[in-house]
């Protein structure tokens, strides 16, 4: 029978809403006909989680996600998906109170570049993200991945389009004529592919916008999630 995906959502709904509709068109295209993605969401207050990711109160917006976590795995959860990149900084206190499987979204990425033979890539993402060990460090270390980011006004502007536009639905195309640039200063350093390492930049960015592959994390999560619903 088909498993049950847990979804923490809401980092933003802006994405949330494309896991939703990625993980049943997926389920769709598997099985056919009217089937959809057995699937629980809790969904959060941005707001107060992008204020603690401001002020660096990473440990209680780990107990406010480890007590989704818990609720997902109540109310029939079989696997939890974490719907945002950067929020996977506090992977580790959802686990710690769990006990379905957590599917950390670097790995589906990391395995997707991995199978194209790909080594350098460039990552775009939030600024917490870009910058600090909890993402990057799984990527080299784990995935034995080599991971480029942007200099820092260029991060700015990354990580500014995504809190100021992406996540309250706003897709400009200023913006995304930015990141196509600052994805060409990438690849003229090496990057042999991009990872979208953000859940909304996909809403941005597509593939065909740029020479070189776009590793989506959303996609390759809402994959992850039902690659786990579907395997007995
Ligand atoms: N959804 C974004 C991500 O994947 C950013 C929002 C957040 O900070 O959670 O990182």
């Amino acid at each position: 029978m088909m498993k049950t995906i847990g979804l923490i959502g809401g980092m933003s709904w802006e994405s949330s809403i494309e896991y939703y509709r990625m993980i049943n068109e997926m389920v769709r295209a598997r099985l056919g006909g009217l089937h959809s993605a057995r699937s629980v969401m809790v969904s959060v207050d941005f707001a107060e989680i992008e204020a603690m990711q401001a002020a660096g109160r990473w440990d209680e917006a780990g107990q406010i996600l480890a007590k989704c976590g818990q609720a997902l795995e109540a109310a029939g959860a079989d696997c939890i998906v974490l719907c945002t990149n950067t929020m996977h900084r506090v992977a580790s206190a959802i686990e710690a109170v769990t006990t379905v499987s957590f599917i950390h979204i670097a790995d589906p990425t990391a395995e997707a570049i991995k199978k194209k033979n790909l080594h350098k890539v460039g990552l775009l993402a939030t600024d917490y993200t870009m910058t600090q060990d909890f993402y990057r460090g799984r990527l080299v270390d784990y995935h034995g991945l080599d991971v480029i980011v942007p200099p820092e006004a260029d991060r700015k502007i990354v990580h500014d389009v995504i809190y100021d536009e992406l996540c309250l639905g706003i897709i400009a195309e200023s913006s995304k004529a930015a990141y196509l640039e600052i994805i060409e200063r990438l690849v003229a350093r090496g990057a042999e592919a991009i990872i979208l390492g953000c859940t909304e930049v996909g809403l941005l960015v597509k593939d065909g916008d740029c020479e070189r592959p776009l590793f989506d994390t959303t996609v390759l999560h809402a994959a992850a999630a039902v690659e786990f619903a579907l395997t007995p």
